[in-house]
């Protein structure tokens, strides 16, 4: 099947039947569902642009498995310029949305899995590659958007998965069948799930043999019987039920997560891309998390150039833009975005391929990427609010500007330069707002700390990659010290 059309993708999530909750509701119609749909439109945008032939090199690519032409968020990386194409494609959705358009985190699932599943086979005689090829050449094939679950609940951190005093509290295998298992438990923080058509599950950390009721990796329908998805609630939501849009300052676009809950969800053996190899858990969670920290290069950096180019035009709009002050801030901003942009060029470039053929980035530099990343975007946020002024989080309703009454006081207090209406100058502080403090915070600020792990685990990684040995020896060959054997 071709390329599907961003309107052909939302009649194909429309045909779901998923069990959607939110606000202690059923939602039934999660399609047309004034909070919910944004999110939707943000997805949409990775087949519109896929369909555009300015973007055909960035968007599309060429499946090494039917040779045919697919969308880049399904594809296995293949070479290190495909690595780099991945991170371009995110910076530029970052731009075209400002929100999190949540496809990437199948993406990186299937790269993980991929090579993963190949050296699982090679290590135990399993099948799990031969299934997921089979998997992702539908996947591709059809141009389905893929929720990548790893995030267990976790319960009492400083238990393994079988010693928490809720066995559910990491996702696990409750019955082994001929034809298949039965699994119960809950992924956190899914990301798009509710606008995804197949899950695909991995385990959430290393783990011992005594866990091997936990290391499990499959892929089902978002509506398989027995998933409940419930909605995560975000800044300012309710705006979107309100009247007009400026106060959504992005009524278009947006993110979505969910609490997705697993009651004895069948799952058939050729969907089974792991099942109780302990040793290979580790493995999954680094991959996926290292792919994961590579993409937020691009997409933090995209919505970044939409922020940067918001405070400039609200100083523009207040007449400040030529004050030093507020060029120094901009410059400011602009080298603390590019520098996550330089992060996710380099780890993409210096990649590797794997045992499968496929390839995969080097993990310091995807770690040292997302890092910076739980760093540099608080500090843009922190300049963009210097240069909008208080007015992005004092200035009064729509309904107020709208209001025969009260609107022209509006109106004419808060008029910033000759030439620009004060309804536009509402309008781009609120898209400040919405991208600082907003909805779309979710994507550019706290999943900027905690998205694709939070800092501890990227530090744990830097200090095992940083190869702190090798650099000893560094300094002590420059300093005539002698190696002596201990
Ligand atoms: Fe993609 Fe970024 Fe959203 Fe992750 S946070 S799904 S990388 S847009
Ligand atoms: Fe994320």
């Amino acid at each position: 099947m071709a390329l599907m059309t961003g309107e052909e993708y939302i009649e194909s999530i429309r045909a779901l039947k998923l069990n959607v909750f939110m606000f202690g509701k059923r939602v039934e119609n999660p399609v047309d569902d004034p909070i919910l749909r944004p999110s939707l439109n943000a997805v949409r945008m990775t087949y519109d642009l896929a369909q555009d032939p300015e973007y055909e090199d960035l968007m599309t690519a060429t499946s090494h498995l039917t040779g045919h032409k697919i969308n880049r968020f399904t594809h296995i990386h293949q070479s290190t310029d495909d690595l780099a194409r991945k991170v371009r494609m995110q910076r530029l959705l970052g731009q075209k949305t400002a929100s999190c358009f949540q496809r990437c985190v199948g993406m990186d699932a299937n790269n993980a899995v991929y090579s993963t599943s190949y050296e699982v086979d090679q290590a135990h005689g399993t099948h799990y590659h031969e299934n997921f090829k089979k998997f992702l050449t539908m996947v591709q094939d059809r141009d389905l958007t893929v929720d990548g679950a790893m995030t267990d609940p976790k319960g009492d951190r400083s238990k393994p998965p079988h010693l928490q005093s809720d066995p559910d509290l990491y996702l696990r295998v409750v019955e082994r069948r001929e034809d298949g298992v039965v699994v119960c438990g809950a992924k956190v923080h899914q990301t798009g799930i509710v606008n995804s058509h197949e899950i695909l599950v991995m385990p959430t950390i290393a783990m011992k043999p005594e866990d091997r009721d936990y290391a499990i990796s499959f892929a089902i329908p978002t509506d398989a019987p027995g998933i409940t998805l419930i909605i995560g609630r975000q800044s300012c939501d309710t705006r979107k039920l309100e009247p007009g849009c400026m106060d959504r300052g992005n009524p278009t676009f947006g993110g979505v997560e969910a609490l997705t809950v697993f009651d004895h969800v069948f799952v058939p053996n050729e969907r089974i891309f792991l099942n109780g190899e302990t040793e290979f858990a580790g493995m999954l969670v680094e991959r996926f998390a290292g792919f994961h920290r590579q993409s937020y290069g691009g997409c933090k950096v995209g919505v970044g150039d939409v922020l940067i180019g918001a405070a400039a035009t609200a100083a523009d709009y207040n007449g400040c833009s030529k004050a030093s002050h507020i060029k120094d801030k901009l410059i400011e901003m602009t080298h603390l975005n590019e520098t996550l942009f330089c992060c996710g060029m380099a780890c993409s470039h210096c990649g590797h391929q794997t045992a499968s053929g496929s390839y995969m980035i080097d993990l310091l530099l995807a770690n040292v990427c997302k890092l910076n990343v739980t760093r540099f975007p608080y500090e843009i946020v922190r300049l963009a609010e210097d240069i909008a002024g208080g007015l992005m989080v004092t200035a009064p309703s729509e309904a107020d500007f709208r209001s025969e009454e009260v609107g022209p006081l509006v109106e004419k207090y808060l008029k910033g330069v000759d030439g620009v209406s004060t309804e536009d100058r509402l309008r781009l502080l609120r898209l400040i707002e919405n991208i600082c403090l907003g909805s779309a915070a979710v994507g550019y600020r706290t999943e900027s700390m905690h998205g694709a792990g939070s800092p501890q685990a990227m530090r744990i990684m830097i200090s095992r990659q940083g190869n702190l040995e090798q650099k000893k020896k560094l300094a002590k060959a420059l300093a005539h010290i002698e190696e002596t054997e201990e």
